[in-house]
């Protein structure tokens, strides 16, 4: 991977005794946003940036189950103006690149390794952010090496690996689907999966290809919704497994089941409906009940909504503390979710040209390209759950 070549040296920093670097901007994390941010700044003229990671680029993807597939398809549109709906970057088609339509989390990695090295972005691995305060207008952003300093940080460091663990009494006794590196490898016949949305789906999806039997629980019902916002209710990737034999006779829906508790005994774990039914299973529950996010590890520089979500100004910088902004999925602006990549990715143009500008750099030609491709949404008041776009 390239490492960077931009950063100055600085001196003593006062937080550890090792020389910091300072940079104009540090994007923290190198998943699908951190790296479609960074490309981005590098497209609006901003050289002085530095994109870290805790592990490599592209390490949450890698991590996923192996059979877990993109729900969202890829399809090379390019040519007529339309980026692919798994694209991070302007003219980029993860469909021609990789002939995939649903890429596997391991391929999509591979692709965002591809893109960094293509774009020759100035990144650094294995570097875990432990801390980030802002002192006489520069970030010290303290890692597990040395303290890093930057007049803007831009987080995007997602949140698959900061789990859920549930909200209810003996969750601990559950497995969260995150930790689970491929359902071929679960052994069992039975299974008691708490979350319907995609990640259980896709756990009951593939258990009951291998002709296991699931009851999968949700406390509302997301594959009866009629929204047409797949952040709401289910892909159609998803409804259409739902129509496969295997499914259909292996997996049992219990819509509106919030589950209170879940205990271990003898061996036999249980799980306790809030209306007081029991399942019982030989099986470790399998958790899909959603992220806690990485948000939650900054929010002492964000403003936080009623949903637990940072509040954010016009450009996805914090209301609080300037020059902090988001990127990824926990980008939310009213009632709006951008938690996929064709949603959230309209939004790195805003925030790159926020910090261009703030620099000096010209970015009238930056905005119309971004904007002619769709990575430039400024105008949020066309969005809404019936709006394609978002
Ligand atoms: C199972 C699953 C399937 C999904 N399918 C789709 C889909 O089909 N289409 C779609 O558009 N979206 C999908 N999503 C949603 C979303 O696109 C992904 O969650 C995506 O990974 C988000 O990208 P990200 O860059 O925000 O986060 P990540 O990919 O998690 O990247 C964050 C990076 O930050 C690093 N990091 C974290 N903390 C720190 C730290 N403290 N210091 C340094 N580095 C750190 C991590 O190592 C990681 O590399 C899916 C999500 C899941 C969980």
């Amino acid at each position: 991977m390239v490492s960077s070549q931009h950063g100055t040296l600085q001196g003593e920093d006062d937080d550890t005794d090792s020389i910091a670097s300072q940079y104009d901007v540090i994007v923290v994390g190198g998943g699908a946003a951190g790296v479609g941010v960074a490309i981005a700044l590098a497209h609006a003229g901003i050289e002085n940036f530095l994109v870290v990671d805790r592990n490599e680029i592209g390490s949450s993807f890698a991590s996923w189950p192996e059979e877990t597939r993109f729900i969202t398809p890829s399809f090379p549109s390019n040519s007529i103006g339309m980026l692919d709906l798994n694209s991070i970057a302007v003219g980029v088609s993860p469909a021609f690149s990789m002939r995939v339509e649903h890429p596997t989390g391991s391929e999509f990695a591979k692709h965002l390794q591809d893109l960094a090295t293509f774009f020759e972005l100035p990144i650094q691995e294995n570097t875990d952010v432990i801390n980030i305060e802002k002192k006489d207008e520069l970030f010290h952003l303290v890692t597990d090496e040395k303290t890093l300093l930057a007049k803007n940080v831009i987080w995007a460091a997602g949140e698959y690996q900061y789990p859920g663990t549930g909200r209810f009494t003996g969750s601990e006794f559950c497995r969260h689907t995150s930790t689970i590196p491929n359902y071929a490898g679960l052994e069992g016949d039975e299974f008691l999966i708490i979350g319907g949305y995609e990640s259980g789906f896709d756990a009951a999806y593939h258990l009951a290809k291998r002709g296991k039997k699931v009851k999968l629980f949700d406390k509302d019902s997301p594959w009866s919704e009629t929204s047409s916002d797949p952040s709401v209710s289910l892909s159609t990737f998803s409804f259409e497994r739902m129509t496969e034999q295997s499914f259909e006779e292996n997996v049992e829906l219990f819509p509106e089941t919030l589950i209170s508790s879940v205990s271990l005994n003898d061996g036999v774990y249980e799980i306790t409906t809030q209306d007081g039914q029991t399942f019982q299973s030989k099986e470790q529950p399998l958790l899909a009940s959603g992220f806690e996010g990485s948000h939650k590890f900054v929010s002492h520089l964000f403003e936080m909504r009623d949903d637990g979500f940072p509040l954010l100004g016009d450009n996805d910088e914090s209301t609080i503390v300037p020059g902090m902004f988001l990127c990824g999925p926990a980008v939310r602006h009213g009632g709006l979710i951008f938690c996929f990549i064709f949603k959230y990715r309209q939004r790195f143009g805003i925030v790159a040209q926020s910090i261009a500008s703030s620099l000096d750099l010209p970015t009238d030609d930056f905005i119309d390209a971004y904007r002619s491709w769709g990575m430039y949404l400024d105008d949020l008041s066309c969005c809404g759950q019936e709006c394609l776009t978002c």
